[in-house]
């Protein structure tokens, strides 16, 4: 049995464990053991539908020690005028040489791939090879569990649903490998993957008629064009402040959602259809004008059973057809969470900390780890931002959100830090505090940030993060 000692035995080679980890070796000495069930770095990158991309820029993704992409401005197609966003393949390399260039040759980090964390005893944390079997014992002073985040996809999902012998149920991941035209298709789920299958079929040139959509419940979407970064910040800067201003006025969860609808910020796919549910993904108007035309949307609740000729759901039931493609978008992708606690003693559990993407999320949990000595300190800096799943949920996640950002904007080094983090989509708006986009958003954020706080403390301050789990 092999042993190692380390200072931080990092669960976990997705993009947050590797975030957190960069974040962290910048900003200290440390030595860290990186253990991952994947054999390489990337996490569930490494296994998604080829078609996927990143819902936000390359620009804001990754490690804040390492471009991702060249921050260029696409011209042409749904992404025209934003940011470039990046694909799976060019997420997992990128990560490989985030690991392989930087992290080994600083003979600061190791990595074990194909490795499970069973679990700690008095001796110390035990890992296992995948491959060999061979146990390995890791005596770290912190265990981070990056795990937490952990999305759920569709080609490692298996449905909820039943599936009778013969219906053709595919993931998204499979529909690049057909043999022959299927009769239709029907794509199963509301969230971003079922958004990001009718897209990349209706791309491809499948008629919206040969498309059935099965909803059952719309989710809020960020409008990507309110999510720009550098050379485009003031559009992000504008977000900001529309949305401190909802905070300030609104009642509860779902008219904050309708503020931020009425602001541009918000959208949703059937200007009929109110949503109720809020994950946060993110999309542009062109998408969106697309998956409009798909007008064959089932509303009959979740999907029960799958047989050849028909489809059950809560809620009746509807045809299909033995030559009918069924797609499965059921995973969860960001899974509900509640609010817990991220500092622990020797734990921290890698959860969200800020309201925007997981990878600067899990930089500033790295940086804020490295640069505290007590978790009281640090849990005030990152009081967890949950992402529940509910649009009524949204006061409680502003809360936490604006609470944290607070806390570090009145931190110096932080704030400094902040500042320069290419992650931080925020990045550079000081500079141009004098272009009127940013100094109009600067206006209103000074304007409406302590009464968005006494109006959020008031409504749900007091419920705020349980310790562990
Ligand atoms: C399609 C899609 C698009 C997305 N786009 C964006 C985006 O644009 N911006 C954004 O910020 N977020 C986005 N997300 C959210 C996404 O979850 C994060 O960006 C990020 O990739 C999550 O990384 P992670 O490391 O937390 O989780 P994962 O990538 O799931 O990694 C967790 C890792 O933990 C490992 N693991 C689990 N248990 C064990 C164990 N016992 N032992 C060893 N290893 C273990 C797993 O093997 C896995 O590799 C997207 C998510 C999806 C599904």
């Amino acid at each position: 049995m092999r042993e190692i000692d380390t200072d931080y035995l990092v669960v976990g080679g997705g993009a947050s464990a590797m975030a957190f980890t960069d974040a962290l070796l910048a900003a200290s000495d440390a030595r860290v053991v990186l253990v991952d069930r994947r054999h390489r770095p990337g996490g569930h990158w490494l296994d998604a539908y080829p078609f996927v991309r990143l819902h936000q820029p390359s620009a804001v993704y990754g490690v804040s020690s390492r471009p991702l992409g060249h921050d260029r401005i696409d011209e042409s197609g749904s992404n025209a005028s934003f940011y470039e966003r990046a694909g799976a393949n060019e997420i997992c390399d990128y990560f490989s040489k985030v690991l392989d260039e930087q992290f080994l040759p600083s003979s600061r980090v190791r990595f074990l791939g194909l490795h499970d964390y069973r679990g700690v005893d008095g001796d110390g944390h035990h890992v296992m090879s995948l491959l060999t079997g061979e146990q390995t014992t890791i005596r770290a002073r912190k265990l981070v569990d990056a795990t937490y985040i952990e999305s759920e996809i569709p080609s490692r999902h298996r449905p909820s649903y039943s599936v009778a012998a013969g219906v053709r149920l595919v993931a998204p991941n499979q529909l690049v490998d057909l043999d022959a035209p299927p009769g239709g298709f029907t794509v199963i789920g509301a969230g971003k993957t079922a958004m990001d299958t009718c897209n990349w079929l209706l791309d491809a040139g499948v008629d919206p008629d040969r498309i059935q959509w099965i909803r059952p419940r719309d989710p809020w979407l960020f409008n990507r064009g309110s999510f720009q970064p550098r050379r485009l910040v003031g559009s992000y800067m504008q977000l900001q402040a529309r949305w401190v201003e909802a905070a300030a006025q609104a009642e509860d969860g779902m008219d904050f959602a309708r503020r931020l609808h009425a602001a541009g910020i918000f959208l949703r796919i059937d200007p009929q259809v109110e949503p109720e549910v809020y994950r946060g993904p993110i999309i542009s108007t062109r998408e969106l004008d697309a998956l409009r035309t798909v007008e064959r949307v089932v509303r009959q609740g979740r999907v029960r059973g799958v047989e050849s000729r028909r489809i059950e759901l809560e809620q009746g039931e509807v045809a299909t057809q033995p030559d009918t493609l069924h797609v499965d978008c059921t995973a969860a992708g960001v899974r509900s969470a509640t609010p817990r606690t991220i500092f622990a003693g020797d734990r921290i559990k890698a959860r969200y900390g800020t309201i925007t993407g997981a990878t600067w999320s899990a930089a500033t949990l790295g940086m804020i780890e490295a640069t505290r000595d007590n978790d009281a300190d640090k849990n005030r800096l990152t009081p967890p931002v949950a992402f529940t799943g509910n649009a009524a949920d949204l006061l409680q996640f502003s809360y936490a959100a604006m609470s944290g950002l607070y806390a570090r904007t009145a931190e110096s080094d932080l704030a400094t830090w902040s500042e320069s983090c290419r992650l931080n989509p925020a990045s550079g708006a000081v500079e141009r505090a004098g272009e009127p986009e940013i100094a109009g958003a600067f206006t209103s954020l000074m304007t409406n940030f302590g009464p968005a706080t006494r109006n959020l403390a008031a409504r749900v301050g007091k419920a705020g993060a349980t310790p562990g789990d």
